[in-house]
């Protein structure tokens, strides 16, 4: 029996714009260390900014099934954008599931427009990688709401339309009794307080962020006074951990790729052979390969079952970041020794893909802390 592969269109319109637009900005967005503007707004115009808006506010509605898969074809052209789109869902997602929200709608309907860019703003100065926990915390006045933070990694910093920022609740008595707003990227009192330098992800524009007494209104609050460490459980952590899973899978075909046709492409000429004639790297390019693989398998297992809603999946999510971090580290490690010199020397976007993937390790929540999450979860001790 043959059993026919249904390409998703979804899948293939992502492959198609991250060749055609991408592929073509990547090198010189890492060069200059630029913010992919082409690339963002080639997304827009793509539908892709609107994948996860419920069809019901104008979106196509899609799943961790086909975002993964997209995200990942876009990192295989560009790291950068595909992070930028990553941080893009994830605040998307907050809005969705947060029914009591009053601009949920209207600000849902904007995104699927293509139109419009939101980023999250959770790390703070004080409290670095541990998000779950800010230091800053809201002032009440009123209908106004004040926030005064400082965000030291913002992806998208100054381009975002939409941030999504936590800050403690005004009535906080735990570290994780947080509040999630939305800031409007042209609210008084925000400003970028620092440049954006990586070594990798270089146009993701990742910068501090600082605000001050910014002024929102009631309508703004995402959630309830409080509610916002489980809104970020429920909304942002599995939907990052399989997003940042999906752009180190990206990253790792790429290099895997780039490996590839470098060995078929280059020749020892004394010899009158081509590079691939060495048995070690053909060696070498496949267990690039099988890490690919088992990672590509593993993820669209557990975006499948997060679709599908199966309550045991939580330990599977918080696998997923750690070990595609880990994979590709590996990958793009095993990439620069097969390549040799042309890899140190940057002719191949090998190089680019070894930086890119250095980045996925220290996002929050960091593959140190979820090594301890999952211990904790394997041992029925609670995470936080
Ligand atoms: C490219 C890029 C884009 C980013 N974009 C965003 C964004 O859009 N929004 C946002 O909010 N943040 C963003 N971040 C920030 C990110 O999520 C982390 O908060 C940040 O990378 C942490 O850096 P740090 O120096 O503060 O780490 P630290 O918290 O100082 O960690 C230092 C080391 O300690 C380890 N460590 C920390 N806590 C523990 C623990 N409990 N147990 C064991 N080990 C621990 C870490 O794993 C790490 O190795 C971005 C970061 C990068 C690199």
């Amino acid at each position: 029996m043959t059993v026919t592969k249904v390409e998703n269109p979804w899948v293939a319109k992502a492959d198609a714009v991250a060749h055609s637009v991408l592929a073509r900005h990547a090198n010189d967005v890492d060069d200059m260390g630029r913010w992919p503007a082409e690339s963002v707004a080639a997304l827009g115009e793509a539908g892709l900014l609107g994948l996860t808006v419920p069809a019901a506010l104008g979106g196509a509605g899609a799943g961790p099934t086909t975002f993964t898969a997209v995200t990942s074809a876009l990192a295989a052209q560009c790291a950068s954008t595909a992070m930028i789109y990553l941080m893009h869902v994830c605040a998307t997602q907050v809005m969705v599931r947060a029914p009591s929200f009053p601009l949920r709608e209207g600000l849902l309907k904007r995104i699927a427009t293509g139109r419009h860019l939101g980023t999250l703003a959770f790390s703070e100065k004080g409290s670095r990688s541990h998000f779950w926990a800010p230091v800053s915390q809201v002032v009440l006045e009123g209908d106004r709401h004040l926030l005064s933070a400082d965000k030291s990694w913002v992806t998208s910093a100054g381009h975002a339309d939409i941030y999504i920022i936590n800050t403690r609740a005004s009535r906080a008595v735990e570290l994780t009794d947080s509040t999630l707003y939305y800031v409007p990227g042209d609210t008084p009192g925000m400003s970028i307080s620092g440049d954006f330098n990586g070594m990798g992800l270089r146009g993701n524009g990742s910068a501090p962020m600082r605000l001050e007494k910014v002024a929102v209104p009631t309508s703004h609050r995402v959630c309830d006074d409080g509610a916002g460490f489980p809104l970020m459980m429920e909304a942002v952590l599995p939907w990052f951990q399989v997003g940042s899973a999906a752009v180190s899978l990206g990253i790792a075909r790429a290099a895997t790729a780039g490996i590839r046709q470098h060995l078929l492409a280059s020749k020892l000429e004394h010899l009158h052979q081509p590079l691939a004639s060495l048995m070690n790297l053909r060696a070498r390019l496949a267990q690039m390969q099988i890490a690919v693989d088992t990672h590509a398998a593993f993820l669209a297992d557990i975006s499948h079952r997060m679709e599908e809603g199966d309550p045991n999946v939580l330990l599977a999510v918080l696998e997923s970041k750690a070990a595609a971090a880990e994979m590709a580290l590996q990958v793009t490690d095993l990439a620069m020794r097969t390549g040799g010199g042309a890899c140190f020397s940057r002719h191949l976007s090998v190089e680019r893909n070894f930086r890119d993937a250095r980045a996925s390790a220290v996002m929050a929540p960091t593959t140190d802390v979820l090594h301890d999450f999952i211990g904790k979860a394997l041992l029925d001790m609670p995470l936080f």
